[in-house]
């Protein structure tokens, strides 16, 4: 029976599969292979894909990876998801190609670590899952048409998804930004990527730009153009998001048994259920900390046990967690047997008791996210950036109130360079821009400019990639 279970490919049903009476949802309760939920993103109730079977890994394989390279550990996690759709060949290539990078795990003391993800070309996390994804879909859609990537960002996933899919064959790739509420460096990072990768700045905002993006997966027009997405719910960007725990648990861990405790700064949550994932998958995590800025609607949750998203979300400094409402909760509701939807209504509520003993959640305040970038430098001189200080906070709060714990690591999500203003003005001085982005001011590109109208994005769009 286990043979047989571990020979059968793993499948994929949607999050909606059990909605009843929602206007317009009509559930979706068929299973897609890995393939067809990488090249389709989400599933067509607008639900997200869940593996129906969670591999479980061999406690010796995780510790052997200790002292091996950051690759190998992508190969032994992303194989037992992938085994019965691509060659172990392919795949070793691919973990060896999208990792070239190093992961630092700086030691704070008193067994708390900081792991930085910081190290890819776009100095974010979001590198890790970009670029294996990218290469997976390269592999993955075969010898057919040119497939191209459409992304509304606004600002790190832009970039992250851009410099992945650089250079990558027989995929061509447009990121859409509003106008006025990217960063200069952000600016600069989007519209000087090049090769088959264009930046589109919008005249408008953010959700504008989602909405063209929205419009264009619906026209019928445009079908002849092949077009995907690479947003943040697609689950090829989940999967290597599962790597980086297991990794430090490999490098981190006294020896077999040890528990490990994460804390990690939390927005559309994406992030987290990599650790969510990677315990169900056998690694000993005893609790993860899931630390949010003042959009607090998953800490309050938590706690009261009602969820109400906040509308429209607070603008912090930790700027990529400024979500009222994350769209891979409906992932976690899933996984302890609950069901929300798109629009933030529970129609089943999940086990609220389970998921107190397995996460803990808190609302960082930016005052205190100020503070603890103060606070850690003076002490430590480590220097955060504002999201991984709201991890750090998360990881304090917590061990104010259970006492210490031997294992702890924190994430730090994005480099500190990419928030120089915040920094001076925090601490008086000034990051170093990591390798991956020195000279970026004198790299050249410029956006196509738009107007926020559906209209012109579809002739440019016909024009352009046709
Ligand atoms: C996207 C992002 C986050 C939040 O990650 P989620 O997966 O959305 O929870 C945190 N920090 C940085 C720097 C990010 O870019």
């Amino acid at each position: 029976m286990g043979e047989e279970l571990s020979a059968m490919k793993i499948r994929y049903y949607s999050t909606n599969r059990n909605l009843k009476g929602v206007p317009g949802i009509s559930p979706y309760k068929g299973f897609v292979s890995f393939k067809r939920a990488l090249l389709q993103g989400q599933a067509p109730d607008e639900g997200l894909f869940m593996p129906d079977r969670i591999p479980v890994l061999n406690p010796e394989d995780i510790l052997s990876l200790r002292g091996r390279p950051y690759a190998e550990a992508a190969l032994l996690v992303s194989w037992a998801f992938l085994k019965r759709e691509i060659s172990r060949e392919a795949l070793e290539a691919i973990t060896a190609d999208a990792y070239d990078f190093e992961v630092p795990l700086e030691s704070a003391g008193g067994g708390k670590y900081i792991m930085r993800l910081d190290r890819g070309p776009t100095a974010s996390f979001k590198d890790f899952a970009a670029r294996m994804m990218a290469r997976l879909m390269s592999h993955l859609r075969g010898r057919g048409k040119r497939l191209n990537v459409l992304v509304a960002t606004s600002g790190d996933t832009g970039s992250a998804v851009g410099e992945a899919f650089k250079g990558v064959k027989g995929i061509g790739v447009r990121i859409l930004y509003p106008r006025r509420e990217v960063s200069g460096i952000q600016k600069k990072q989007l519209d000087t990527i090049g090769a088959n990768v264009q930046a589109i700045s919008i005249d408008g905002k953010f959700d504008d730009c989602q909405n063209l993006v929205k419009m264009a997966f619906a026209d019928p027009d445009l079908g002849c153009l092949n077009l995907t997405s690479a947003n943040s719910i697609n689950f090829g960007r989940i999967l290597p998001q599962i790597v980086y725990y297991v990794y430090a648990y490999a490098q981190l861990a006294g020896g077999p048994g040890g528990e490990i405790v994460f804390s990690v700064p939390s927005g559309n949550f994406g992030d987290a259920l990599g650790c969510e994932y990677a315990r169900r998958m056998g690694l000993p995590v005893r609790k993860l900390i899931m630390p949010t800025n003042e959009n607090m609607e998953f800490p309050r949750f938590l706690e009261t046990g009602r969820y109400e998203k906040v509308s429209p979300s607070v603008a912090c400094i930790s700027n990529a967690m400024n979500v009222g409402h994350p769209s891979n909760l409906a992932r976690f509701f899933d996984l302890y047997g609950g069901t929300v939807d798109r629009t933030g209504t529970v129609h089943k509520m999940p086990d609220l008791e389970e998921m107190r003993r397995r996460i803990f959640s808190v609302m960082v305040t930016d005052d205190e996210t100020r503070e603890t970038i103060r606070e850690v430098y003076r002490q430590y001189k480590i220097l955060f950036e504002p999201h991984g200080a709201v991890g750090w906070k998360g990881l304090e709060t917590w061990l104010e109130r259970r006492g210490d714990f031997p294992l702890c690591v924190v994430l730090e999500t994005a480099h500190p360079a990419k928030f120089p203003e915040e920094i001076v003005r925090i601490l008086g001085l000034t990051p170093e821009l990591p390798p991956s982005m020195q000279g970026i001011e004198q790299r050249t590109g410029s956006p196509v400019e738009l107007p926020c109208d559906y209209g012109s994005f579809k002739d440019y769009l016909l024009e352009d990639l046709r």
